[in-house]
């Protein structure tokens, strides 16, 4: 009699005959793994900071994507990437010579990970070499040049993608799956607030040439985007008040702590917080009339936590950037849709609410919104 056990040693075996990529996906049986045979997305990272060192080892564990390709002003970096990772020297580029991507069969995508105000120029340059592009959160740092970069891609007829690696999350998917079945009854409140204390003030985090701004760029973005994934909805209005108690860290134009409201077409308020000034500030809390949902830590790379007033959430923990990966190998090479989008009409949504919390912090006023 044939056994699972059996069955399992023999598919071993065989994969080990056939040489088959260590690729395996589990099939809809339980514990029975086969071999992956589908497309895989080729994709070549530009900027090996420390997140595009941590996407690159998530993607070890990828099942539809690999890093075939580095984009590096470092040459030593290349080299050390080139062993680590395998990856050919005809695949490497730096920034002067990587519009040549256009002659490279072997990349389908670039994943731009460089300080926020580089993706702009660097996504266009992608898009021209006919490559879809992955841009790092924030997009761009303003809605203007968020929307060149969409018409750019469309126009080369490239997707561009945003790495929204909570969209993919499994506790936060099913706060999502529960609000929309009604579970949560009408949500009428949500509170992000997102955090931490920045170090080296030399660095390009503060720099508002190359960030664009301060903690709103790049952590209170995770309470915009929040916000709206919560909801489901796209707020109406914004109201923002800046607090700035170290000017000679936080120089003009980079946001040190912001306080911002936004009103909802089906009548929700949100409540947010962005800093660089406060540790412990990953929560996001979602209350509809008839439960509530809350996520501590909400956008950290986890173990994300959380219960809803029916118990706590149990879904397994996952590395976010494996399963980004393997989700946005999905959507380009097969049309899938993403239960949250990922796409730069979706960033520029974010950039857009961006640039009216700046206006309300500006003005005193509440910003109007249409997005
Ligand atoms: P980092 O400083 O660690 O890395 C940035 C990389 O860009 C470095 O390798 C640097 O050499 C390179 N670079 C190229 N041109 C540069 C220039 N002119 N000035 C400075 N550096 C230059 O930063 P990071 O933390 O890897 O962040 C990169 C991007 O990734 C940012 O847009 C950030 O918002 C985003 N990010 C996203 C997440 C996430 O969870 N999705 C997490 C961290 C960072």
């Amino acid at each position: 009699m044939h056994t699972r056990r059996d069955f399992i040693q023999k598919l071993t075996g065989s994969l080990i005959a056939l040489q088959i990529s260590p690729a395996l996906v589990t099939a809809g049986c339980n514990n029975i793994i086969v071999p992956y045979d589908g497309p895989l997305l080729r994709v070549a990272i530009m900027g090996l900071g420390s997140y595009g060192t941590r996407v690159a080892e998530a993607m070890k564990d990828c099942k539809k994507a690999k890093l075939v390709g580095v984009i590096s002003g470092t040459p030593s970096k290349i080299k050390d990437w080139q062993a680590k990772y395998n990856i050919p020297e005809k695949n490497c580029y730096n920034y002067e010579n990587f519009d040549q991507l256009k002659n490279n069969p072997d990349i389908d995508v670039v994943y731009v990970i460089t300080p926020n105000a580089l993706h702009k120029d660097q996504v266009i340059r992608v898009a021209k070499a006919g490559k879809h592009v992955i841009s790092e959160k924030p997009m761009s740092i303003n809605a203007k040049d968020g929307q060149e970069m969409i018409d750019a891609c469309k126009k080369a007829h490239v997707k561009l993608l945003v790495g929204y690696r909570m969209h993919f999350e499994p506790k936060t998917l099913e706060i999502i799956r529960m609000r929309k079945a009604g579970e949560l009854g009408k949500v009428l409140f949500f509170q992000g607030l997102c955090g931490f204390t920045i170090g080296d003030p030399t660095q390009w985090r503060l720099n508002k040439q190359l960030s664009g701004g301060g903690s709103m760029m790049d952590i209170g973005i995770y309470a915009i985007n929040g916000a709206r994934y919560m909801i489901g909805e796209d707020p109406i209005w914004v109201t923002a008040q800046e607090t700035k108690n170290n000017p000679e860290k936080f120089k003009e134009g980079v946001d040190e702590t912001i306080q911002f409201q936004f009103g909802f077409p089906g009548g929700a308020v949100a409540s947010c917080l962005s800093t660089y000034s406060m540790n412990n500030l990953d929560r996001f809390f979602l209350n509809g009339e008839k439960g509530y949902a809350e996520l501590y830590p909400s956008t950290g790379y986890g173990p994300i936590q959380g219960r809803t007033s029916k118990g706590e959430l149990t879904q397994p923990h996952v590395t976010h950037q494996t399963v980004q990966m393997d989700e946005m190998a999905g959507i380009i090479l097969e049309g899938k849709q993403p239960v949250v989008p990922v796409d730069g009409e979706e960033a520029l949504k974010d950039l857009k609410i961006i640039d009216a919390i700046y206006e309300a912090v500006k003005t005193g006023k509440k910003v109007d919104l249409k997005l």
